[in-house]
């Protein structure tokens, strides 16, 4: 990078924020899949202000901007490409939790917030922030936002679009909209917070929020309950929503096999008992605040009597359901640990669902033999991680076309999403622009070429090359 920029740089954030050796960026120009790598400056602002210098001069110059927060997007979204061109601007210093407000139950949060730091932060003061996900530990607020992210609670508390009443956001330009009432109700015009969820760092940089809060859960129940199939799964999602309602929190399906491999490649993390008994397993949480919610053990009982549950663990304790969800957090990792796979997270409508796989794997199958599915999500919203390795685990890299190619046919066919939550970036760039709707394609440059006249946001991610 022109070393003059490099200079103004410096001057905007401090000369240690600006990082330029190949030592000292690498940790930042990989992906958590190690799929994805570049090469940029990275730059690490340490306040609202200091983005703002930093977009100025990017703009002037046009040169990219790639935001990133916790590096962990599965589609190598806050990748640049390895050019070298490009601004990296990390919001991980815009780490403070700032306003923890009781009686609006919000909370004011920096883009770089780790989502774990902020569960503990309101949870000291008995509230409760429902996003959660494997990589909790490691996302920060501004990625989450910028990915729409969902996770483990959507059913019950929706995903980041739901969660979120307010933004603070920098523009390409510089220049700073700052919306951080915390109202939840507001109807003057255009909602635009909802055009920066979800925008993969396209229209401008996230720098604070605020996010709703509940009540700290009084009540919670937790099982692992094994199925014959699918469908029996979906007929259980019915059964539990019919008596469970509002309180029903999580329904999270599994092959058997995903919960084995965890087993072994993390022997820490143990199985409530045998788990080949049955091909499929679903960990059903049931939460309230109150002690006198419904109860998970008879509507499982009532589930047992009708054929739909073959086996159950019940929690007996908050340790045991911490484990239970350990056993679905860590399915990810125990997938990289064998040489991974390749992600899909697809969306259909929830009764489409069973038939879809078992359609899909078939055809999937027929043309590659050899593939190893690790199939498992949040069957409650009609998502599932629908992931295709392979043994060995390069032979489905080397037919990704291929498999993502039946794979997306079977999803449109049923008017599915081919991203639930995980978003576009680089990875599905492409399947993306074939398959999205032309007008509203067109209408999503549109508001890019508004908000960002110089192409700077993120080129190379989600939207087609300006020309
Ligand atoms: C093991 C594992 C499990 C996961 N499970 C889930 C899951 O259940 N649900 C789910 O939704 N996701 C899941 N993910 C995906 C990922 O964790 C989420 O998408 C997460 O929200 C990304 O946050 P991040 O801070 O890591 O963002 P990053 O990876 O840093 O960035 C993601 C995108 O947001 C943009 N961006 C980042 N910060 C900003 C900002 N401040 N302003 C504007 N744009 C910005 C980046 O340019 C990029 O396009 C999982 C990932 C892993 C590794």
């Amino acid at each position: 990078m022109n070393e003059e920029i490099v200079r103004r740089l410096k001057e905007a954030v401090g000369e240690q924020h600006v990082l330029t050796g190949e030592k000292e960026t690498a940790p930042f120009l990989i992906d958590w899949t190690k799929r994805f790598k570049g090469k940029a400056v990275v730059v690490r602002p340490g306040s609202t202000e200091e983005v703002s210098r930093v977009l100025k001069i990017a703009n002037e110059t046009k040169t990219p901007v790639v935001p990133q927060a916790g590096a962990t997007t599965l589609t190598g979204g806050s990748i640049p490409d390895a050019s070298g061109r490009a601004i990296l601007l990390s919001v991980s210093r815009l780490n403070k939790v700032e306003d923890i407000d009781t009686a609006n139950d919000t909370v004011t949060v920096g883009a770089g917030v780790i989502l774990e730091n902020l569960h503990k932060a309101v949870e000291e003061k008995g509230r409760f922030f429902p996003l959660s996900f494997a990589a909790k530990g490691s996302a920060e607020i501004g990625g989450a936002l910028a990915t729409n992210a969902g996770g483990t609670a959507v059913l019950r508390y929706g995903n980041m679009r739901d969660l979120c009443l307010g933004l603070e956001v920098v523009l390409p330009d510089g220049r700073v909209i700052t919306a951080l009432n915390g109202l939840r109700k507001d109807n003057t015009g255009y909602d635009l917070k909802q055009l920066f969820i979800g925008s993969e760092g396209t229209l401008g940089v996230i720098t604070r929020a605020v996010l709703k809060l509940y009540p700290l859960p009084k009540g919670r129940q937790t099982a692992l309950v094994g199925v014959a199939s699918p469908e029996a799964a979906v007929e259980l999602l019915r059964r539990t929503r019919n008596e469970a309602g509002p309180y029903l929190t999580g329904f999270e399906l599994m092959q058997a096999k995903c919960l084995i491999r965890v087993h072994e490649q993390l022997p820490d993390i143990g199985l409530p008992g045998p788990v080949d008994d049955c091909p499929w397993w679903v960990l059903v949480e049931v939460s309230c605040s109150a002690d006198n919610g419904p109860n998970l053990e008879s509507i499982l009982g009532d589930a047992f009597e009708a054929g739909e549950v073959a086996n159950a663990y019940l929690a007996q304790s908050l340790k045991d359901s911490v484990a239970f969800w350990s056993i679905r957090e860590s399915i990810p990792d125990a997938d990289a640990r064998v040489g991974n796979n390749l992600h899909n997270d697809v969306s259909l409508k929830i009764a489409l669902i069973p038939e879809f796989l078992s359609v899909t794997v078939k055809r999937l199958r027929e043309a590659y033999p050899w593939l190893d599915p690790s199939l498992y999500g949040h069957l409650g919203d009609g998502n599932i991680h629908f992931n295709i390795g392979s043994i060995p685990y390069n032979l489905a890299f080397e037919n990704e076309e291929g498999i993502r190619k039946i794979t997306y046919e079977e999803v449109v066919k049923r008017n599915g999403s081919i991203s639930a939550e995980h978003g576009i970036g680089q990875l599905k760039r492409e399947h993306f622009l074939q398959l999205k709707n032309p007008i509203e394609l067109e209408l999503m440059q549109r508001i890019s070429r508004a908000i960002d006249p110089n192409g700077i946001m993120n080129p190379g991610k989600l939207l087609p090359d300006r020309e």
